[in-house]
Order: structure tokens, then C-alpha cells, then sequence
């Protein structure tokens, strides 16, 4: 095969995330023998972050935070890392970035890996201390430190993170109530059977939702002490968690002139409008190989399957097939995974049984698999995840009879 020549300058990854460092350990993995150079603002050495909302906010675990790979990899690799300091801009044209000490770094392909930021709530008293959002490492130790015995916690948004944090808060004796836009919890990620399952099961370990719930305001002297929503109610709290969605950091790529459209848009190999500039994770919006719909998907199978097919692409190796997305969450003891991406008006097929806690809900559309979500159901998940991968429709009434394996229901 055609072997790439070897540039003076290095490939430039912004962002030190799942996508950043996979870029860089892919290159080296597949053989590059380039420079590699990781930028990231942060000073840590990059980390995981499914813990920070999960085991790092469990009573009594340590409060360390997991690095992606162990202290001498970057260096054993040749992966130069510049960390603490931000890039300020990106020229195209001239292929280089500045950074916030005012050096220049030239670079032969740059790959924007810069992930994305938690939406803040944008109401009066939304950044009084005490409110906080969840995705740095700093948020959850800070936030660890708040959610003691007693402590009166509102949570803003029934997503994957506001339900975590409500889970871990419990678990840490607060008293805890979730305010929630919509009628049910998760239902931007879940059908109804799920999103009731996970609100009784909540329920059961004494937090407290609120649907429908119009958050206005946060007042308190100095601090937030209650939040308003528009129906007049007031909700005393000790610290509040905003877990509103999140933003892809594309601010960078929007100045390059790079076109963006709530994320940066790419193609299958991960190419953004300018063909030395590439991007993954977070920050992207793509085609969805499966269903032709436009996506941004915020989980590391994304950011890892991307970041593959950027080093496929500047290595000019040909890429493996498009991966089904996958994503998880754990919320007091019970852990949902998820294959593929759900429409809402997808149908859906409920297997197993609901009040064992192990059951998963199989959604199709126009009769072909499309996603899965479930509780205790591994053969179920691996299952649905070929079916999906290989577009297979499935006999609705024999998928829905206890026992049958699904890959059995297939026509
Ligand atoms: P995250 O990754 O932060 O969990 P999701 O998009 O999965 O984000 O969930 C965010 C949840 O927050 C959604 O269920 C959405 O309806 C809810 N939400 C967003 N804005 C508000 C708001 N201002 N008040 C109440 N709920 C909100």
C-alpha cells in the first residue's frame, strides 16, 4: 500500500478528551511516524469522564481522577502533549494555531477534538454560587463536597446527568426533587416505558420530580437558596445542578471559517469543510450512515469510532464500517444500555419483565430494528446490535413472546 510521506510538522489534535487521545494513540497504533502534538487548557493529564458523574460521586469512593492512559504513555509514544495552555485561533490558510501564550504552532493536518460544554441555566440568579453544572473534574469534586446528609438538592433537567447526580444524591442522604421541562424523565434519549420505569424506580429511593416544571429564577442572598418555576412554585435548595444538555465547543472552528451548524459539520472520515482540518466527538455533526439523519451524539463509542476513521483517512488506510453508536447509564444500581439512536415515532416492542428489572424495549421503524435500550438484557443488546448493523427487520408479535431470542424474530 501507498505509504504517506513523513511532514516536519506535526498533526495537531485540539482536545485531550476520548476523541483527542484516540486520535493520537490510533496514529501511533496504526503506525504513523510522524510528530503528534495533544493541546489541551487543561493542566491534568486527560481523563475519563463517565466516572464524574457516576463512581466519583458514590459515598465513600476516593476522590481520584481516572486518567485515559497512564502518566508515561504520551512520552513512550512520541505523542507531545502542551497541556494548561488554550488555542486561542485557528488560520487555514496558513496552517497554524496560536496559542494563549502567543506561540504559533504550524501543523500538517489539525483535528478538532474540543468536545463540548454543559448548557448553564440562563435565568435570573442562574450563576449564583451553589448552582453548578457536571463535566469537568472540578465540577465534581466541588459538587461532591455540597451534596452532603440533609442537604436540600434541586436538580434541573431528567436527562442521563440529572438523573445520575439525583441518583448519587440520594445515595449521600440528601433530599432531592428534579425539575423537569418535559412530562417524563429522559425523553429526549427513551420511550415512555423506560422513562417510567426510571422515574418509579427513583421514586423508590425517595427522589422527588417535578414535569412540566418552567424553571424562572434562583434567588438567595449571596447563594441560591430556592428555585422558582412559572407556575409560582419555590423549591428551597442548598446547592443546585443545572443538567440541561450540553453545547459543542465549535467556537474555534466557527472564526476558521469552518462550516458549522450546532457542531462541526463532517463527513464519514471525519473531514470538516477544510480538507487539512478534521474533527471528532462531541463537537461534530454528521449524517448518520444508518438513517441519512443529521446527528451529534455525545458518547465515547462516537468519539473513539470517529477519531478512527480521522486516522484512517490522514493515513490514507481504508476505513472500517460505520459502528453502531452505543451509550450507557447507571442510576442507583440499575444500568441502561442503549444501541443505536431511537426517533420518537419509532414503535416499540417491550421484552421481558418490567417489575424484575430486566427487560429491554426494541424500536423499529418502517419494521427494521433501529435501536434497543435494556435493563439486565445482554443477549437482548448484542443481539439488537447486529440487527441494526445489518438493517433486519423483525416479526413484532413473535420478538414480543417471552423466551423467543430476538435474533430469532429476524424475517
Ligand atoms: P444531559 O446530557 O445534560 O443529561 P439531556 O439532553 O440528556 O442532557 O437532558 C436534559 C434534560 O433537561 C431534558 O430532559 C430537557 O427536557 C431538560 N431541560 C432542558 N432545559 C430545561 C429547563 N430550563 N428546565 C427544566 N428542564 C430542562
Amino acid at each position: 500500500m501507498h505509504k504517506p510521506h513523513v511532514p516536519a510538522e506535526p498533526i495537531i489534535i485540539i482536545g485531550a478528551g476520548h476523541g483527542g487521545v484516540s486520535v493520537a494513540a490510533g496514529l501511533r497504533t496504526q503506525g504513523w511516524e510522524g510528530r503528534i502534538l495533544l493541546i489541551d487548557g487543561d493542566s491534568r493529564l486527560p481523563y475519563e469522564r463517565p466516572p464524574l458523574s457516576k463512581e466519583l460521586l458514590k459515598p465513600g469512593s476516593p476522590e481520584h481522577v481516572t486518567p485515559l492512559r497512564r502518566a508515561g504513555y504520551y512520552e513512550e509514544r512520541g505523542i507531545e502533549t502542551v497541556l494548561g495552555l488554550d488555542v486561542r485561533q485557528i488560520d487555514v490558510e496558513n496552517r497554524s494555531v496560536t496559542l494563549s501564550d502567543g506561540s504559533i504552532r504550524a501543523y500538517y493536518r489539525l483535528v478538532i477534538a474540543t468536545g463540548s460544554t454543559a448548557r448553564a441555566l440562563r435565568i435570573p440568579g442562574g450563576d449564583l454560587p451553589g448552582v453548578q453544572t457536571l463535566k469537568t473534574f472540578d465540577d465534581a469534586t466541588r459538587l461532591r463536597g455540597q451534596l452532603t446528609a440533609g442537604a436540600r438538592a434541586v436538580i434541573v433537567g431528567a436527562g442521563y446527568i440529572g438523573l445520575e447526580v439525583a441518583a448519587a444524591a440520594a445515595a449521600l442522604g440528601c433530599d432531592v426533587t428534579v425539575l423537569e421541562f418535559q412530562d417524563r424523565v429522559m425523553s429526549r434519549v427513551t420511550s415512555e416505558p423506560v422513562s417510567r420505569f426510571f422515574e418509579q424506580h427513583h421514586e423508590n429511593h425517595g427522589v422527588r420530580f417535578v414535569f412540566g416544571a418552567a424553571v424562572t429564577a434562583v434567588e438567595g442572598d449571596g447563594r441560591a437558596e430556592r428555585v422558582l418555576t412559572a407556575d409560582g412554585e419555590s423549591y428551597p435548595a442548598d446547592v443546585v445542578i443545572a443538567g440541561i444538555g450540553v453545547v459543542p465547543n465549535q467556537q474555534l472552528a466557527e472564526a476558521a471559517g469552518l462550516e458549522c451548524n450546532d457542531g462541526i459539520l463532517v463527513d464519514e472520515h471525519g473531514r470538516t469543510s477544510h480538507p487539512a482540518v478534521y474533527a471528532a466527538g462531541d463537537v461534530t455533526r454528521f449524517t448518520s450512515p444508518f438513517d441519512g439523519s443529521s446527528l451529534r451524539l455525545e458518547c465515547i463509542q462516537n468519539a473513539q469510532a470517529q477519531a478512527d476513521s480521522v486516522v484512517h483517512h490522514i493515513m490514507e488506510k481504508p476505513r472500517k464500517d460505520a459502528d453502531i453508536p452505543w451509550f450507557w447509564t447507571v442510576q442507583h444500581g440499575v444500568r441502561l444500555q442503549t444501541a443505536g439512536v431511537r426517533h420518537p415515532d419509532d414503535d416499540a416492542i417491550v421484552r421481558g419483565a418490567v417489575e424484575d428489572k430486566k427487560f429491554s424495549v426494541v424500536y423499529l421503524r418502517g419494521g427494521k430494528v433501529s435501536a434497543v435500550d435494556t435493563i439486565d438484557s445482554l443477549k437482548d443488546f448484542m443481539a439488537a446490535k447486529k440487527l441494526i448493523a445489518a438493517g433486519a427487520a423483525v416479526d413484532p408479535v413473535l420478538a414480543s413472546v417471552p423466551g423467543t431470542p430476538l435474533a430469532e424474530a429476524a424475517i
